[in-house]
């Protein structure tokens, strides 16, 4: 049998962090095994659902890289074949129509209610043969079976077992002849031959519902595998309160896609005392039994450790790939200035996520608007007029731009006028970069290339000329 998974967010927001591990696990599910994953739209909510919620998961999707097969499929545009099957199960007696007016319909929940029993509707019309007048609005109801037991033997939580008396006659079709959730999930799932769902286990209520309506279609019903929640780093459900839980957020915190399937495939699933793992190592070694049943919580200096190792030793032009889109954001081009991939080579073992990068690389694509005040008052004195100078010659002399040259002549100048190095280099880093924060002052100048630093420091010696005078 081929496997095939798949991921079917409703698109009411962002992808937030547990939806895109559902959507890894069931990718890497299927390509474990050859089989195909297929991503659908459960779009059928009209009034919750957008445009803006669809393509921000697909955005997300492409930027975990997590490819699918099959989709995206978009529930909205199947409701044709919804109908279709509605007809097919009211035609067998498998589904009927069911007259009852919300009155009743409440007055009969709060009866149960009083009594204490669990709201569930009676069958009032279960074996009605005739509308009581001929255009009296109507639903129509999957006859649940009345007894026996549905068994689910999920992959995470082992075997749940339902009795048939706790689950009343699902409506599948409103008054409007518009498909209920329940339905659509169990026709597409058929329609597209899913042998694996693996959601979140909010969902494990469906389930037994979900089972007998494909049972009366007459299909085998797929496996099921009900992740459980992740929660924050108090152990608390996941909400707002933990701040961003969107997929796209910890981009935007300068978290490398790798980082983060990584750190999403260890909430919940473990190999061993592995911790590192590349996405086609997941593809070999991820199994649904080793899914954990409890749920985990988030632990962001783990996703910081995660990343900092990925910036180190993933190649320099795939983190300069994905920095660019940082540089960006800055309203920096990248192709103005240094080769974003040096820039990488010397800024990864300083930071912990590409925003940290950014933030620090912005000077080598853009001249100092104005100086650091503390930096210049401390930095760019009269005193550093005589080194700053000496370094524009020296430095101006230099014909092999490379930073063993270019320290040799930053420790000469420092020599030469009996000065301790930092005496030298921090002006002329403040020069450079407009504060007192850069890689080491060699590798800050071969970053910028002759032409630039020299004009930053003609720029700076111009700035102590009017702000510091000769005092
Ligand atoms: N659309 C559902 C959700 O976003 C998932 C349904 C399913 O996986 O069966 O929670």
């Amino acid at each position: 049998m081929s496997i095939k998974s798949r991921f079917a967010p409703s698109p009411t927001g962002d992808l937030h962090i547990g939806g895109a591990r559902t959507a890894l696990f069931s990718y890497l599910f299927a390509r474990r095994h050859g089989g195909s994953f297929v991503l659908r739209i459960e779009d059928t909510d009209l009034e919750r659902s957008t445009a803006e919620s669809v393509n921000a998961i697909l955005e997300a999707m492409t930027w975990l890289g997590l490819e699918y097969d099959e989709g995206p499929f978009y529930q909205t545009q199947r409701f044709d074949r919804y109908r279709e099957v509605i007809g097919t199960l009211l035609e067998q007696g498998k589904a009927y129509r069911c007259y009852c007016s919300r009155e009743r319909l409440d007055a009969l929940r709060e009866e149960q209610l009083e009594k204490k029993i669990k709201p569930r509707y009676d069958g009032h019309c279960r074996d009605r043969t005739a509308p009581p007048s001929p255009d009296t609005p109507y639903v129509v109801r999957f006859r649940n079976p009345l007894d026996g037991d549905v068994v689910i033997d999920d992959k995470v939580h082992g075997r749940v077992v339902i009795s048939n008396t706790e689950l009343d006659d699902l409506v599948i079709a409103r008054t409007d002849g518009s498909p209920t959730y329940n339905f659509t999930v169990v026709v597409d799932d058929m329609d597209m031959g899913i042998t694996h769902v693996i959601r979140g286990d909010d969902h494990l209520n469906n389930t037994p519902r979900q089972i007998n309506i494909l049972e009366a279609l007459d299909v085998t019903p797929p496996v099921y595998a009900h992740v459980p929640m992740i929660l924050g780093e108090d152990g608390k459900r996941l909400s707002k309160r933990h701040g961003a839980v969107g997929v796209m957020n910890y981009r935007d915190a300068g978290y490398l896609p790798e980082a983060v399937l990584n750190y999403l495939v260890r909430l919940g699933w473990s190999h061993g005392d592995q911790e590192i793992f590349s996405l086609a190592e997941m593809v070999a070694l991820f199994d649904i039994e080793d899914l954990n049943a409890k749920a985990s919580s988030l632990n962001v200096s783990k996703l910081d450790w995660l990343n900092q190792h990925y910036m180190k030793t993933l190649s320099p032009a795939h983190v300069a790939r994905h920095l660019s889109w940082h540089m960006g954001q800055r309203g920096v081009d990248p192709s103005e200035g240094p080769r974003l991939e040096d820039v990488v080579e010397i800024q990864r073992d300083r930071y912990k996520t590409l925003a940290e990068v950014a933030d620090n690389s912005v000077a080598f694509y853009r001249r100092p608007a104005e100086y650091d005040e503390k930096a210049a008052r401390k930095n760019l004195k009269a005193a550093a007029k005589e080194p700053l100078t000496e370094l524009r010659r020296d430095l101006t002399a230099v014909e092999d731009w490379r930073r063993e040259q270019l320290h040799l002549v930053v420790q000469a100048v420092a020599e030469r006028l009996e000065l301790k190095l930092g005496k030298v280099a921090q002006p002329l880093r403040v020069a450079l970069v407009g504060g007192p924060v850069s890689p080491t002052i060699d590798s800050t100048l071969e970053l910028l290339g002759q032409e630039e630093a020299l004009v930053r420091i003609d720029a700076a010696l111009a700035w102590i000329e009017a702000n510091a005078g000769d005092a």
